[in-house]
């Protein structure tokens, strides 16, 4: 299966700098059809790109996060509902040590965002403490905690992504994320029926690029990655796909 690609922008681009980047996926138009890409820009620059993109419908447009509530007095923040996307991240390891969201505010985000968008992200993964401390399965069983019963036909993308590996340039090794993309299966098959575990991806994110894409391609089970600072610059993200034909 092709691996699918998702960058995660951040905050790195602004609206003029998305649309520039979006020109240059434009000019290279066969390269970005051959893979499955997913695109996640600033919230302000949502509406630009989708409508920049509207020719090339394969490249999915989403959310880096979405609030708690679907609506109301919530200054400064963006519902789900807030533009028409396809996708959203929610509990990005940013959004858990910036932003301070706990599991109950994860869970809140998570459903809303699986019934409203096609797919949703759900990032999990431990600190380099708590891999010190051997906690990892314990951290991702509670992160997973926070699963629902179904996922009503929608997608899920749970997204493995150590906090030590995250901008830091130390990509986690092909036999670790192995053991903890294994030991992620099994914990979803012990809750989802073989119907619902066919609409569920598993990624693996943290410093991939250009150099270190091909090797984790081979991983069993690993159907794609969440990419940050190396989605955000376009000759770098296009070598990444370069690697992937
Ligand atoms: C991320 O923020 O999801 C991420 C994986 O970032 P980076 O690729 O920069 O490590």
């Amino acid at each position: 299966m092709n691996k699918i690609f998702a960058a995660n922008w951040k905050m790195y681009l602004n609206e003029q700098e998305s649309l520039d980047f979006v020109s240059k996926i434009l000019s290279n138009k066969r390269l970005f059809l051959s893979n499955k890409v997913m695109i996640f820009p600033s919230h302000t620059a949502i509406c630009s790109v989708k409508s920049a993109l509207q020719n090339l419908s394969s490249i999915q447009v989403g959310m880096q996060d979405c609030d708690m509530e679907m609506s109301g007095a919530v200054t400064g923040s963006n519902s789900i509902n807030s533009t028409y996307v396809d996708s959203c991240i929610v509990g990005h390891s940013e959004r858990r040590t910036i932003f301070k969201e706990d599991e109950k505010i994860i869970k809140q985000k998570l459903e809303n965002s699986l019934k409203t968008v096609e797919s949703t992200i759900l990032c999990i993964g431990e600190t380099l403490e708590e891999k010190k401390q051997n906690e990892t399965f314990k951290i991702l069983d509670k992160q997973l905690s926070i699963l629902p019963s179904a996922l009503n036909g929608k997608k899920l993308i749970i997204a493995y992504e150590p906090v030590w590996a995250i901008g830091t340039g130390l990509v986690a090794s092909n036999d670790y994320i192995k053991e903890v993309l294994s030991y992620i299966n099994n914990a979803l098959k012990s809750l989802y029926s073989d119907e619902i575990l066919s609409n569920i991806n598993l990624f693996y994110g943290g410093s991939v690029d250009e150099n270190s894409v091909e090797s984790l391609s081979t991983i069993p089970l690993l159907d794609g990655f969440l990419i940050g600072r190396a989605s955000a610059d376009f000759k770098k993200f296009e070598n990444i796909l370069k690697k992937m034909r």
